[in-house]
């Protein structure tokens, strides 16, 4: 079923702007949530990137600030009514770019906060007062330290990408933004996922809400050709290079797990001539952007990401993505290959297999529900293989499987303990450049070490704690939400 956005009755302006965007039907989640949102009933909606929801929690929002609209220019009068909460930079900078978009026919004013540039001149736009503040959580905690932003008359707040915000350890942050906001206000919380965490999070902040869910993130769109490789760690960028080559792909998501891998990957991709760029969680904010405007001109073939600093990036209908690893928490492989295939188009889906991912590609059949056949490469050359589970890496030497040190990888991703280069949480921020990316790669000692160096009896337990919340994220998706 479609529905129009002329039955919505938006207001003259916004329904301007969704013109100029060229929408003409709503996509399922908006047509769910925003009509309610529009009664100002709070909103707990499991949707994905890609769906449309930025536009289902932000018209019904500027539909309701519009009620009091100001055309004053005094900062007073523009004090933030609404405030989005999401994980990333590139998240906030996308979100913050539509809302602008949608409300460009009004005199409402809006803004972005985000970590790794410099504050000032988000200080200068946060004192010329603004009703929409999207924010990071640590940057946001800055500025309200700062006391340059007031959040005392916030009447929404959406929790954005919320698995998300919980996965990267931002709960005390949000805690605490959550406990500085009026109780009486209109909460609205996205999730790809509803995780037990994620319930627990809308039960302490969300008043009776309305669930508003589009689609279960266990299928993988049937437009997507998905073909699984049997190759050793060894091969695998090899196995790459001839896939990109033999298929023709002009341009690719290549998904690994790890900060230090992608770094990695792409230098080594980019030595064989292919044109990569890397983008994880330790580039600059100058330098993801950077990324990812070359990668939508064209001028980048081979985006090599992180989950996280992939996660919702606003680029649509990639030729093909690859699983260079495969992803940790099946849930991953879902939305890493959502990438591929969008609109009806065909996709193509590529996952390199090795011998130590056993476990990871059990737990993806359980969750698709069907058998993965692991297919071997035809190599279109005879020059000597690489080794297969050669035990002569170091983390085999210490009798780790390759499983649980993508576990570690992935837990140093997704644990936001500032690093020891990061300027300090409340501290005036100055765009640290990252002494170890702006360098060509020599791993230094530490990389090569496991996360709890000095701690090792610790291991076993914290890598099969990350593999069993992994277990129960995927177990979570089964469930049917509340
Ligand atoms: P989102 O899930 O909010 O990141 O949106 C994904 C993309 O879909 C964005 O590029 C939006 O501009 C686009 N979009 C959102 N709503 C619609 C709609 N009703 N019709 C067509 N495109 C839309």
């Amino acid at each position: 079923m479609t529905a129009s956005f002329s039955n919505l009755s938006l207001a003259e302006p916004l329904a301007r702007a969704v013109a100029d965007m060229g929408y003409e039907q709503m996509t399922p989640i908006q047509a769910q949530a925003i009509p309610v949102v529009l009664t100002g009933r709070d909103v707990m909606g499991a949707a994905q990137t890609g769906t449309g929801k930025t536009a289902a929690f932000s018209l019904p929002l500027l539909q309701r600030l519009l009620k009091h609209e100001n055309t004053s220019t005094s900062p007073a009068r523009h004090p933030v009514r609404a405030l989005v909460l999401l994980p990333t930079r590139e998240l906030a900078d996308q979100v913050a770019q539509q809302v602008k978009l949608y409300a460009k026919h009004t005199n409402l004013r809006s803004t972005v906060v985000f970590g790794g540039i410099d504050m000032k001149p988000q200080t200068a736009e946060l004192k010329r007062g603004v009703e929409i503040l999207v924010a990071t959580p640590g940057r946001l905690l800055d500025h309200i330290e700062a006391k340059n932003a007031v959040l005392n008359q916030v009447e929404y707040v959406v929790l954005d990408e919320a698995d998300r915000m919980l996965d990267i350890g931002f709960l005390p942050d949000l805690q605490r933004i959550l406990s500085y906001l009026p109780k009486q206000r209109t909460t609205l919380l996205f999730s790809a996922t509803f995780s037990p965490e994620i319930k627990r999070l809308a039960n302490s902040y969300l008043k009776d809400p309305v669930v508003v869910e589009v689609s279960r993130p266990n299928a993988t769109a049937s437009t997507v050709e998905q073909h699984f490789y049997s190759v050793s760690d060894d091969d695998k960028r090899r196995a790459v290079k001839q896939i990109v080559r033999q298929r023709g792909i002009s341009q690719a998501f290549v998904f690994v797990n790890s900060k230090l891998g992608c770094a990695r990957l792409a230098r080594s991709l980019e030595r064989d001539g292919l044109k990569a760029t890397a983008m994880h969680g330790d580039k600059s904010q100058d330098e993801r952007l950077k990324s990812l405007a070359a990668f939508k001109a064209g001028e980048v073939d081979l985006l090599v990401a992180t989950d996280v600093a992939a996660r919702g990036l606003d680029i649509k209908d990639v030729p093909a993505v690859f699983n260079f690893d495969v992803p940790f928490n099946a849930e991953d492989y879902v939305h890493r290959i959502g990438r591929t295939g969008r609109a009806g188009a065909s996709g193509l889906a590529v996952t390199l297999v090795s011998n130590s991912d056993a476990r990871l590609v059990a737990d993806l059949e359980k969750l698709l529900k069907k058998k993965i056949d692991l297919e071997a490469i035809e190599w279109d050359d005879e020059r000597p293989r690489g080794r297969i589970n050669d035990g002569r890496r170091t983390w085999r030497d210490r009798g780790e499987t390759g499983d649980e040190r993508d576990a570690m990888d992935s837990q140093r991703e997704r644990t936001r303990a500032p690093r020891r280069d990061e300027p300090p949480r409340y501290a005036p921020a100055q765009a640290p450049a990252d002494p170890f990316f702006a360098q060509p790669y020599e791993p230094p000692a530490e990389d090569v070490q496991p996360a709890w160096e000095g701690d090792k009896k610790a291991a076993p337990s914290k890598v099969s704690s990350n593999i069993k919340s992994a277990k129960r994220k995927v177990a979570a998706l089964f469930k049917t939400p509340q």
